[in-house]
């Protein structure tokens, strides 16, 4: 049997007793730890380093995933809000929340435009912040389209 192979048994058979030593020599065990971590600063620093560099890319990943999911989050709460509780346009009843956006209701060119600079997150946050203010209706792509397109024609 090779040290840590002992080492590995020993943890096992002797856990109470470790537990009571790391219970009554906190202290010790403290000041040993932060010994063994003073000495073996460079060594830590690769260590560290190396481990940083190897979860850069599942971190990115995750906080992608997190992003997205904030955002839908986010857009659910809004769209529920001004679609009155259910998330379909307000003129054809379509319902899929990727062809929906937010209408302002007595947006006309120049206000459309302005509305524009205004869309996803940012502007959802915005409403959320300012507490859900009126004038904005869920509306599907097509409907506002075409809502546009009349408002034009009109003009
Ligand atoms: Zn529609």
């Amino acid at each position: 049997m090779d040290r840590t192979e002992y080492l590995a048994t020993y943890r096992l058979t002797h856990k109470k007793e470790l537990q009571d030593y790391r219970k009554t020599h906190k202290d010790q065990i403290r000041d040993n730890n932060r010994r063994w971590r003073a000495n073996h600063k460079d060594e830590l620093k690769i260590k560290n380093h190396d481990r940083y560099l190897n979860e850069k890319e599942s971190r990115k990943e995750y906080s992608k995933i997190q992003y997205r999911k904030r955002k839908e989050k986010i857009t659910r709460e809004v769209f529920l809000h001004y679609g009155y509780d259910k998330i379909e346009c307000c003129r054809c009843g379509f319902n899929n929340i990727f062809a929906l956006t937010l209408d302002h209701i007595n947006g006309g060119g120049h206000k459309h435009r302005e509305s524009l600079r205004r869309t996803g997150m940012v502007f959802y946050r915005w409403l959320q912040k300012q507490g859900y203010p009126e004038g904005y209706q869920l509306m599907c792509m097509n409907c506002q389209f075409i809502k546009f397109k009349t408002e034009d024609m009109i003009k």
